[in-house]
């Protein structure tokens, strides 16, 4: 069970982040739980929707995925896929693209690295439109910190999670590498939303992903 006093910081914390993700053109959410963060986000999705993601964990562990799939959705699921290429293409024509990020800032500023870049290629542009699902261990004071939380944290998970060669995967932080397994090919800094009601970003009260 959380400690009270950390939701109430996380609740104080989330509405500031959702003033600045306001300010950018973006809308915001606070979910005080899980279960709370998936009903949000199936209020979001109208049924009939095209639903697809390039990854992310938060977005499983709050049950989200499970609900779309068993629901009256067309989930576009690039895991079961045959045609990887196709079903990555496809990506870019769904109503809805569904994320986490690497770090978010206090005042609303989205982070995220990618290797193949069909997520951030995603995010910038394509679906209609964009939900990230945000555990509140993801905030960070700036871009710097949120920079450096997902090259040091987020990032050398991911490389022992899928088994690469980099140094991080050895170290457990940042080496600054051009291997060839590196998954920091592209940055990508959300800053503003050209276009409104585009992205959409669900904080929840716990802790989900790396
Ligand atoms: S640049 Fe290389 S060492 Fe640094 S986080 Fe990315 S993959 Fe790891």
């Amino acid at each position: 069970m959380m400690n009270e006093n950390i939701f109430t910081r996380n609740e104080k914390l989330a509405q500031k982040v959702i003033k600045g993700l306001n300010s950018r053109n973006m809308s915001g959410y606070y979910a005080s739980s899980a279960e709370e963060a998936k009903k949000m986000a199936l209020d979001l999705i109208p049924e009939g929707s095209t639903v697809t993601m390039g990854g992310g964990m938060s977005v499983h562990e709050i049950g989200l995925v499970d609900a779309l799939k068993k629901g009256n959705y067309n989930f576009l699921d690039r895991d079961q896929a045959e045609d990887k290429r196709a079903a990555m293409l496809a990506a870019y024509d769904a109503d809805f693209f569904l994320s986490s990020c690497n770090a978010i800032t206090e005042d609303g500023v989205l982070i995220n690295i990618d290797g193949n870049s069909n997520r951030v290629s995603a995010i910038a542009q394509g679906p209609k439109k964009v939900l990230f699902i945000v555990g509140m261990n993801k905030v960070c004071s700036d871009v710097d910190g949120a920079m450096k939380r997902a090259r040091n944290v987020a990032a050398p998970i991911n490389a022992q999670r899928f088994g690469l060669d980099t140094p991080c995967a050895k170290t457990g932080s940042c080496m600054n590498c051009k291997s060839p397994d590196t998954i920091c090919c592209q940055f990508l800094v959300t800053r503003f939303s050209r276009h409104a009601d585009r992205i959409h970003v669900i904080l929840v009260n716990d802790s989900l992903g790396f």
